[in-house]
């Protein structure tokens, strides 16, 4: 016990107040912290999340993320806004545009369990319905939440790692050597808006400025608390998915 206590002690020290002396309120000295926020500030480096100073990502609007070899499953509540954003019925909808569905294990009537079910769009020449020819989606302003989170599912965010795995190289960008660069595949999908180095995109490496170095675009950040919304309406939302074994193999793991 002694020992745990004496191992303890220089996290204790720093949860200390510093002495009055060294805080006493002249014009000259920031005023002192409350007592809380000196404790929250000594844990920090053991408690942030490795995002904390937030991450470098900006949508490029490639409409890859639309393109990959997955599902995208709507809750009963977005199919009734999508639909009603289109201006069609709940039939017309699932005729239109709704390829698979799965109906929670619950009492009631058919058309009771219909309204709870969860729906999987379609796909049009390998990518989703809903992605329009100019690689834009068209229900942007009420598309789905497993949509609108990405990249920052726990899944992706989880780790430096993960995130760095999700990174792509832009179709005309340069893989450079000796890193774990790659481009996007619809097997493996993948988001080109993250950035990794720096904060600044590359565009086009010969074709840019024509000097052979491209054009540097600045990518801003995107800040923790950001983060973690996303990531909490991402986990929220998959945890209602009422199919354990789909929950367990796709979008959110
Ligand atoms: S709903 Fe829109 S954002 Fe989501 S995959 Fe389809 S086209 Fe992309």
């Amino acid at each position: 016990m002694a020992q745990r206590s004496l191992l303890l002690l220089p996290f204790l020290l720093l949860l200390l107040p510093f002495p009055s002396h060294s805080l006493s309120n002249n014009n000259s000295q920031p005023p002192k912290k409350p007592f809380l926020r000196q404790i929250r500030s000594a844990l920090a480096p053991f408690t942030l999340p490795w995002y904390e100073q937030g991450l470098h990502f900006s949508c490029t609007s490639c409409g890859k993320c639309c393109k990959v070899d997955g599902d995208v499953w709507l809750a009963p509540e977005e199919t009734v806004r999508i639909a009603r954003y289109l201006g069609y019925d709940a039939g017309e909808f699932r005729r239109e545009y709704v390829r698979a569905e799965v109906v929670p294990d619950v009492g009631g009537s058919g058309e009771d369990k219909e309204a709870l079910s969860w729906l999987c769009l379609k796909r049009r020449e390998g990518a989703c319905i809903f992605l329009d020819a100019l690689g834009k989606c068209s229900i942007y302003d009420v598309r789905p939440i497993q949509c609108e989170t990405y990249p920052f599912w726990p899944s992706i965010v989880a780790t430096r790692g993960d995130w760095e795995d999700e990174a792509v190289v832009p179709d005309e960008g340069v893989l450079r050597e000796g890193t774990s660069d790659r481009y996007w595949t619809a097997e493996l999908g993948g988001c080109e808006g993250i950035l990794l180095d720096g904060g600044q995109h590359v565009k086009g490496m010969d074709g840019g400025n024509n000097d052979g170095e491209g054009v540097k675009v600045e990518v801003p950040i995107v800040h923790r608390e950001e983060i973690v919304a996303k990531m909490k309406a991402a986990k929220k939302h998959w945890k209602r998915f009422p199919v354990e074994e789909i929950k367990h193999s796709t979008w959110y793991l």
